[in-house]
């Protein structure tokens, strides 16, 4: 068993977090902005330092690779990305580069023998913070997103400016050929902050990620009718908001009944006329619900189609917005990263991930899997973000371990 290198894993984590460094302990790293072309000029000098080829592909994603012994053999790939959202922090997503960019290290380092060539690769744009949607490039390359459409997502700050147009000024386009694809790519691991509290309250440093969860987003709507705030009595009125009120507790008090691995969100809600003196007419809230089982998937399903179609005088709707099926990564390459872990005597437990990652697109083209480390106090997509340097180390050397038994086989 080999392990990876604390102090060059604290040096690689204290550096990046300059990149976009917000002031008070985070980051906001866009992708293709300038902090996240400082990221890659990094990975860039570091991964040449060790003597990887570096290649882009036409999305900008980044591969920094070392030959392996035997020829014509397909690559390993460790990626993750190096975008984030605003004021977020310095681990989503960019431990899952400095892991693959140490696990690279400790091999040089070491001398490692490896017979594929392994391969630490960057994302382009997994949050979709600025051009959206998330997983844009991982989605475009394993043929879930048309790429035109992804080249004219507007800038959300600034509408006159697409992605295309940062792709195009952006010194690390390169060419399609380069792409990730199944010909030359045998396998993908993406570590990862667990972005929950799960590992800590359990006090595990490793989640051996099993699957990603299937979901469903639902609009819910309630309709009224619009009045004057001031000369419509209380009996009068068809409140729409009021109605949509009713309806999330509706929904929240049918929902606690199911399996209590059930999570779901309310995050978004439209108000029409948005108006502080106009009674609202239509208001429109999203609904997100997440488990593993498709059962229980169906069961929240059954709940949305059967709310009240009137509810405080207001007339009730809902409109299926998006869903994706649990998506299992692969068993022989879980086992890899469960005996790795077990075998450096790390404290690990099986986990399934409630976020999405780029590596659940990639799992359609490739054999692929996560390993989760521990997010302190569960904190994530915000600045208080953090894993210890021990930590993030040991998501390194389970990663290290988990390649190189995926190269024996
Ligand atoms: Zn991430």
């Amino acid at each position: 068993m080999y392990t990876c290198n604390l102090e060059r894993m604290e040096d690689k984590i204290k550096t990046f977090s300059k990149f976009g460094d917000a002031g008070h302990g985070g980051i906001t790293r866009y992708s293709l902005s300038p902090e996240a072309h400082q990221a890659r000029a990094e990975f860039v000098k570091r991964m040449t330092a060790i003597g990887a080829v570096i290649e882009t592909d036409d999305m900008a994603n980044m591969y920094a690779t070392l030959p392996g012994s035997v020829p014509n053999l397909k690559r390993i790939v460790m990626a993750s990305h190096v975008d984030s959202v605003k004021n977020g922090g310095n681990y989503d997503g960019i431990l899952g580069v400095l892991t693959a960019m140490e696990v690279l290290e400790t091999i040089t380092e070491l001398n490692i023998p490896h017979s594929h060539p392994i391969t630490a690769m960057i994302w382009t744009n997994e949050e979709g913070s600025l051009y959206s949607p998330a997983m844009m490039s991982s989605g475009v390359i394993c043929g879930k997103f048309d790429k035109s459409k992804m080249l004219a997502s507007k800038s959300i700050l600034d509408p006159a400016s697409t992605f295309g147009q940062a792709l195009d000024a952006s010194p690390y386009k390169g060419e399609e050929k380069n792409r990730l694809n199944p010909n030359d790519y045998m396998a993908m691991f993406e570590t990862h902050i667990e972005q929950g509290p799960i590992l800590e309250a359990a006090k595990k440093d490793i989640g051996v990620v099993t699957c990603v969860l299937g979901m469903v987003n639902y609009r819910i709507k309630a309709y009224g009718q619009a009045d004057h705030a001031g000369t419509t009595p209380m009996s009068y009125r068809q409140d729409a908001l009021y109605a949509a009120a009713q309806l999330l507790i509706y929904l929240h008090q049918e929902l606690d009944k199911l399996d209590p691995a059930l999570v779901y969100t309310t995050g978004e809600i439209k108000c029409h006329p948005n108006v502080h003196t106009v009674i609202p007419d239509e208001v429109d809230f999203s609904l997100d619900a997440r488990h593993e089982n498709p059962e229980v998937i169906k069961q929240v399903v059954d709940i949305i189609k059967n709310i009240p179609k009137e509810i405080s005088k207001c007339k009730t709707g809902y409109e299926l917005a998006w869903a994706r099926d649990t998506v299992y990564f692969d068993k022989e390459l879980v086992s890899c990263v469960k005996e790795s872990a077990d075998e450096l005597g790390i404290s690990n437990q099986y986990i399934n991930s409630g976020a999405g990652h780029d590596a659940q697109f990639v799992s359609y083209m490739l054999p692929t899997t996560m390993i989760f480390v521990p997010s302190k106090d569960g904190h994530s997509h915000c600045e208080p973000e953090y894993t210890s340097p021990e930590q993030c180390t040991a998501g390194a050397s389970v990663m290290l371990n988990a390649v190189l038994k995926a190269d024996q086989k």
